[in-house]
């Protein structure tokens, strides 16, 4: 996976490639899946959502540009794959997620794995988390209409906000937005990308 998918596409951080080639990607999703933990695409986590092609997870982390001991917040954990796979990275990541069953299974899930620096909360990811904030890279692995206003604010300036953003609930631009000080905020697009949608109150109407 990680040289045919991840070096072989133009992933080059070395701290990215030793996480991804790390975490054990079988172990975040069902037995019924298991022998396709490693194609080249999304997988089926239940109540209709995803597990993120290993590619785009890799860009996206690549695209944080995060820096020893940084601090994360991860919109959407899903199945808790991406968060292990910044933890490796990162000295503390804080995931929220707004389905209550992918709460509780990617929490008993990275306990029983021992990834300990993972903070998992339910929630609209979409207003943050302030306990923790201000964030050195903030990840959103679900699509919105436009940046969240409350995400911007919880980002340190330096920091990287990776979303991907558009006007069609399936087909988005990811974005890597910089903030360049307390008020300027670059945005650079980085190709085209598919997410289930962003829902919450800075994004989708359920
Ligand atoms: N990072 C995940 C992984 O490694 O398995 C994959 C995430 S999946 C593509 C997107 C997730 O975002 C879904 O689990 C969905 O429920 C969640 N989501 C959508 N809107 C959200 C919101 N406002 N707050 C928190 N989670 C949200």
């Amino acid at each position: 996976m990680v040289a045919e998918q991840l070096e072989a596409r133009g992933i080059t951080e070395t701290a990215v490639l030793q996480a991804m080639n790390t975490v054990p990607r079988e172990k975040f999703i069902a037995d019924t899946y298991e022998a396709h933990a490693y194609v080249d695409g999304p997988l089926p986590i239940g109540e209709k959502q995803t597990i993120s092609q290993p590619y785009i997870v890799a860009l996206m982390i690549e695209l944080l540009e995060l820096q020893p001991g940084s601090i994360v917040l991860e919109i959407g954990t899903g199945s808790g794959y991406a968060a292990a796979v910044l933890s490796r990275i990162a000295a503390q990541v804080i995931t929220i997620e707004r389905h209550e069953k992918l709460v509780w299974s990617a929490q008993e899930r990275l306990m029983a794995l021992g990834y300990d620096n993972i903070i998992v909360m339910q929630g609209d990811g979409t207003l943050g988390c302030d306990d923790f904030a201000p964030y050195d890279g903030i990840i959103v692995a679900a699509g919105g209409p436009t940046v969240p206003v409350p995400l911007k604010e919880q980002l340190k300036i330096g920091g990287k906000l990776v979303i991907p953003i558009g006007s069609n609930q399936r087909k988005q631009q990811l974005y890597q937005v910089n903030r360049r000080d307390a008020y300027q905020f670059n945005e650079k697009r980085k190709g085209p990308v598919s997410f289930v949608p962003l829902i919450g109150q800075a994004g989708w109407q359920e």
